[in-house]
């Protein structure tokens, strides 16, 4: 497949990079490929960022199939840009292809692609502290058809969106509302994979913990309601004596990068960590006991999410005195250290654009 771009006749401003917030500036351009049945995946291209044309009955308004990756590609102090563990998102992108029956894309080629995306966009890469570009592939069903099927038509995109630092106001513990009214996914559903759908079962749930003043929602297993699966969109662990303890990934919660490179890290420090069912009472009666040193959230986006404050039911618990944890804390340096290449990556994540 050959890769063709088309360069914007006219180039906006590029924003202050001690200025941004998430999400809200895209730049100059974007990169597009279709799918059909006779052709595959074809017509890859880079070209201005603009609106997608689309008929009214296409596929994905009415019936959710769509998928989407979240990373980040990050200037170091040196000037050059990196991504970080890009191949373990496209993987993943594959994987929810899979899910929700969208034919598998080629991971290299789109890696390549990528890097040739950000090289044109080179300079709006943001150089404040903790600012970085944030990358958003993603694919849409196309058909124009009302039916309920997997679409025969695909449009993959990615665009790219310069990001402020998540914690402009530092590095603060979030307050926590763990539901028992709403659930996110069910083993044997969409919860594995990276589906949009995921998040509009999140909303509802969501809106009622910000109405209680908490940031985020931990959501429980959907059959028994009793073990812990994940918090918001991001993987959760809980520091109890001294072991790291993650909820293992049971076909409903996503397989998170940061999860994985919180565990290795934490493994090459020796530090004890175990990925096992965990009960939300298991967790009220650790802290009960003094045992439950902290609890902190992981994703691309935060990073680490020390949580400071839990609630389940009337029960409302303060952790790590309300403030960010030695093991949090610990991860959070290494983890931002190797992105933003402060630090040597020992462990093969880094992939350097230019
Ligand atoms: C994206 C996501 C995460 C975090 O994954 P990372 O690869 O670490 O960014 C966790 N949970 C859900 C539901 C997600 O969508």
């Amino acid at each position: 497949m050959q890769l063709s771009i088309k360069s914007a006749d006219k180039l906006k401003p590029i924003p202050d990079s001690s200025a941004l917030s998430f999400g809200t500036i895209f730049t100059d351009h974007m990169f597009n490929m279709d799918y059909n049945p006779e052709k595959g995946w074809h017509n890859p291209r880079i070209e201005p960022y603009a609106p997608i044309n689309m008929d009214p009955s296409t596929m994905v308004l009415h019936y959710g199939q769509s998928i989407f990756e979240g990373l980040k590609a990050y200037r170091t102090g040196s000037g050059s840009i990196q991504l970080f563990r890009p191949k373990d998102n496209f993987k993943r992108f594959n994987n929810s292809c899979r899910l929700l029956c969208i034919p598998e894309v080629d991971e290299n080629f789109l890696f390549d692609s990528l890097k040739k995306l950000i090289t044109i966009e080179k300079n709006w890469l943001p150089d404040a502290p903790g600012t970085s570009l944030y990358i958003r592939p993603t694919i849409i069903a196309m058909d124009p058809f009302l039916g309920v099927r997997a679409s025969y038509t695909y449009r993959l995109f990615i665009i790219l969106s310069p990001v402020g630092a998540y914690y402009s106001a530092g590095f603060n513990p979030v307050k926590i509302l763990v539901t028992k009214d709403h659930v996110r996914a069910v083993r044997g559903g969409l919860g594995e994979a990276k589906a949009s759908a995921n998040y509009a079962a999140s909303l509802y749930a969501g809106e009622a913990a910000h109405k209680e003043g908490y940031t985020q929602v931990l959501w429980l297993d959907g059959i028994e309601q009793k073990y812990i699966e994940e918090v918001g969109s991001m993987n959760i662990f809980f520091v109890i004596d001294d072991e790291i303890i993650t909820p293992s990934l049971n076909g409903s919660i996503l397989s998170g990068i940061t999860r994985n490179s919180v565990l290795a890290l934490s493994k090459s420090w020796g530090l004890k960590t175990i990925e096992r069912r965990i009960t939300i009472d298991e967790v009220m009666q650790a802290h009960a006991s003094g045992k439950l040193k902290e609890v902190f959230g992981s994703g691309t986006a935060a990073v680490i999410s020390p949580v400071g404050e839990l609630k389940y039911g009337d029960k409302v618990i303060t952790v790590s005195d309300g403030k960010v944890g030695s093991v949090a804390n610990k991860l959070f340096k290494a983890l931002t250290d190797i992105q933003y290449g402060r630090e040597k990556d020992t462990m093969g994540w880094i992939e350097q654009v230019i």
